[in-house]
């Protein structure tokens, strides 16, 4: 049975990939992939690949970016960034609740100069008009809000270090990513499992804040051990490589962003031609991983679950803090997937 999986994370990954890290699961090179070292060539020869195919997607090969694969989450870089990064004073866009809460992590450190915020209007758009202070440390954004829907569609200019939660969208559409400092993201969207995430740093922002940074909080470590100052997750990682080599094969960013373009246009014709649902983010800040949508009458809520459900559609839940719905459309989520949705979304119409 195929089910339509619009989970928003952790979420569909390609089959090829699964197929993959299964084998691996019961024999990599003789041994499980589970049971083998960290330092074994095997593995030291998973995570630089998994290090390089990132950073040649994103285009940073030879330009003074370091690739690590670190535990915590993307949560932990809330804090990890602000501690090696923030000095005196930092800027924060506060586009929804990831930045929220990287927005107090930094508190702990430093002046957090919130430059902007929609939180007023429950985070359904991206402030535009806003000052960034030239003397902050950094300027923090987070490219797409999963919860929300919304996603920056152009990148700020700062002539300050940039700092970019891209946990959500990250390898989904092509930017110039020289244009930022330090991007993060948690594994368990575009890229593989829940376990690792993913830290792409430009070398030379580094080591310029005067307090004691602990070993493992402190990149510097962390790039001088290869992202293996302890133990890393090691499946994670390799699930990981898989991703990022599936993407390669496929064309890479350009050819995966063509196709999340077709997606997003799909479902977003069609909530806004059915006059059975809305959008809940502003239509110029919409977001091509997560759309979030509702019915305008919640007496059609039950026949729209049943037929999700009779078309195996799952994961279409939205978030608690803004209801509704949300289909999410990663990399790995196919057309086709998007297709059966929206075949719902009419079947609906005919039937109310
Ligand atoms: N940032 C964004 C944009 C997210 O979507 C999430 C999780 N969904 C996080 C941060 C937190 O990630 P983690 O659970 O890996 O800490």
């Amino acid at each position: 049975m195929k089910i339509h999986n619009f989970s928003a994370g952790p979420c569909i990954l390609p089959q090829d990939v699964f197929q993959q890290a299964s084998k691996a699961v019961l024999d990599f090179n003789g041994l499980s992939i589970l049971e083998i070292s960290h330092r074994s060539k095997d593995f030291v020869a998973v995570m630089e690949k998994a290090q390089s195919l990132a950073l040649e997607h994103l285009g940073l090969i030879n330009k003074g970016y370091k690739a690590l694969f670190l535990g915590g989450g993307a949560s932990m870089q809330f804090l990890m960034t602000a501690y090696n990064l923030l000095e005196k004073k930092a800027a924060y866009l506060n586009t929804g609740t990831w930045s929220d809460k990287a927005i107090k992590e930094a508190k702990a450190f430093g002046e957090v100069v919130e430059v902007g915020s929609s939180k007023e209007a429950n985070y359904n758009y991206i402030p535009k008009d806003y000052q960034i202070p030239t003397d902050a440390d950094y300027f923090h954004i987070t490219s797409n809000n999963t919860i929300f829907g919304t996603q920056l569609k152009e990148i700020p200019q700062v002539n300050i270090p940039l700092v970019c939660d891209m946990s959500s969208d990250i390898f989904s559409r092509q930017l110039d990513f020289t244009q930022f400092d330090l991007i993060y993201a948690g594994a368990q969207k575009n890229m593989g499992p829940a376990g690792a995430t993913l830290v792409v740093v430009k070398e030379d922002i580094l080591g310029k804040v005067s307090r004691h940074i602990p070993s493992m909080l402190n990149y510097q470590t962390q790039i001088s051990k290869d992202s293996m100052f302890n133990t890393p997750p090691v499946f994670p990682i390799y699930v990981s490589m898989l991703t990022l080599e599936w993407l390669k094969s496929n064309g890479g960013i350009d050819a995966i962003e063509n196709i999340n373009n077709k997606k997003a246009s799909l479902i977003y014709s069609e909530i806004d031609r059915n006059d059975l649902f809305k959008g809940f983010a502003a239509v110029e800040d919409r977001s091509n991983m997560n759309a979030t949508f509702s019915l305008n009458n919640d007496s059609h809520k039950e026949l729209f679950d049943n037929l999700c459900k009779e078309a195996n559609i799952s994961g279409l839940n939205g978030h608690r803090s803004v209801g509704g719905y949300r289909a999410s459309m990663y990399n790995a989520l196919p057309l086709e997937s998007v297709e059966v949705l929206v075949n719902v979304m009419k079947e609906l119409e005919n039937r109310a």
